[in-house]
């Protein structure tokens, strides 16, 4: 028995005569998932979206989408409807123990802003926006694995109906952070190295405004603390670390930054509007499998996550588009379309990824993240420069490297 026939979220239909092969199964309709799906669909292929939720469904993440993420909305035809629903962001002020770097986007690149859209709402749009463009989304549907079946891949799929199968050509796999399947079929060796961040919305009355506001402080050293604002006189409140902080646990950390001078500025006493939720963050690109045979591997599945500022929707988007262009190749016969996507995601990220972890590696301690602060403060075209590369606006240039940038801060 095998699924059929278009679906709407929530609805997975069972039919008792045998389904085609797909041309590509999607596993996981995350950002990463639903564009690759949605990209594929509208390039003609036959598609499958599977995944273990039912959408509308929340996903624990600070909702802020870069200028990056911005120009893939636009290719998705969405960024109108997330403007209407979301927050306009148009500055950018990250705090020291010693400086502070405050920007206007327009200054960093194109396209000069960003938005905050909460991911219950951003996922579910961008999954009607692949069911619209010709994809069969099938949820609640776990992938528990595959096999070989010559010319496709037999996915094993478990519903509340009872375990089934769906054929494809070509797979994608998008699952985000959670590596169980990866680490099951052997794509992954090991648990992947991840950071860890916690979440809470809480009310905001009358700030945060248009502004995304990072804290390097001594109440979230070595991680970060984030406000964004959410629109709605609220605002996502967040603290993200490399490691858990000596016997602090996360929830505890998140009420000392909930406490800290700097977020009480903003925030005053910062009435909780969900519960506090933390989940892992894959920034482990430069080490992470691409491809294996018949699967491209995108998104955080991938290790696409910015080792510094924990942003990953918009390389999300990025890279499930590049995997659907590379999955029309293999499904064309074009041979090597696997190895150029690989390649392709190389060329986009390897030299970001480099210098975002070497960047880590100041920001992590009070002294580092303080010089380059006050660095930036004096020049500000460099800062504008650096504010451009962290939130992907601009590109990182050719042998950037942090030491190299911290001197330029120093002499201009
Ligand atoms: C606390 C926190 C704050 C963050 N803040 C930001 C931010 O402000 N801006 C930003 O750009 N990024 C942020 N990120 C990172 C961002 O959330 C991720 O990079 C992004 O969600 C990756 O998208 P994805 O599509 O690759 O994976 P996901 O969004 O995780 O989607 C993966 C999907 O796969 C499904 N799935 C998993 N396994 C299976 C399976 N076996 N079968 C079927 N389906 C499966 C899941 O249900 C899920 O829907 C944050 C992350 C965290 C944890």
């Amino acid at each position: 028995m095998e699924e059929s026939g278009a679906a709407r979220p929530g609805f997975f239909r069972r039919v008792t005569t045998p389904a085609p092969i797909h041309d590509l199964a999607v596993i996981g309709a995350g950002p990463a998932g639903a564009a690759a799906a949605y990209h594929a669909a509208r390039a003609g292929l036959r598609v499958a979206l599977l995944d273990r939720a039912e959408f509308p469904r929340d996903k624990i993440c600070g909702d802020g989408l870069t200028g990056r993420a911005v120009q893939e909305l636009r290719r998705l035809e969405l960024e109108e409807a997330v403007r209407r629903r979301g927050a306009r962001i148009d500055r950018f002020d990250l705090r020291a123990p010693l400086g502070r770097v405050a920007a206007l986007l327009q200054d960093a690149g194109s396209p000069g802003y960003a938005y905050v859209l909460p991911r219950r709402q951003l996922d579910a749009m961008l999954v009607e926006r692949a069911v619209e463009a010709g994809a069969t989304l099938l949820t609640p549907c776990e992938v528990r694995g595959w096999e070989d079946a010559g010319t496709a891949l037999r996915l094993s799929v478990e519903t509340p109906a009872g375990v089934t199968a769906v054929s494809a050509r070509q797979v994608i796999l998008a699952t985000g952070a959670h590596s169980g399947l990866a680490l099951r079929m052997r794509l992954l060796k090991r648990k992947p190295r991840s950071m860890v961040a916690i979440r809470q919305y809480v009310a905001a009355p009358g700030g945060p405004g248009d502004t995304w506001h990072l804290h390097f402080s001594p109440a979230t050293l070595p991680g970060y603390g984030w406000i964004f604002p959410t629109g709605d006189g609220g605002a996502n409140v967040g603290v993200g670390l490399e490691h858990r902080r000596g016997s602090v646990s996360l929830p505890e950390l998140l009420r000392q930054y909930l406490h800290s001078r700097e977020a009480r500025r903003l925030l005053g006493d910062a009435a909780p509007r969900s519960a506090a939720r933390s989940f892992p963050l894959r920034c482990d690109f430069l080490a992470s499998p691409l491809i294996a045979p018949r699967i491209l591997i995108a998104g955080e599945a991938a290790g696409l996550v910015n080792p510094l500022t924990g942003e990953g929707i918009d390389y999300a988007l990025e890279s499930g588009r590049l995997a659907a262009e590379h999955a029309v190749r293999i499904v064309a016969g074009e041979s090597g379309a696997a190895a150029a996507y690989a390649a392709s995601l190389h060329d986009h990220y390897a030299r970001l990824f480099a210098f975002s972890e070497r960047l880590r590696g100041w920001c992590g301690n009070p002294w580092g993240v303080s010089a380059l602060a006050l660095g930036a403060m004096a020049r500000p075209r460099l800062k504008n420069r650096l504010v451009g590369i962290l939130l992907g606006d601009a590109p990182v240039p050719e042998r950037a490297d942090v030491a190299r940038l911290a001197r330029a801060l120093w002499q201009g």
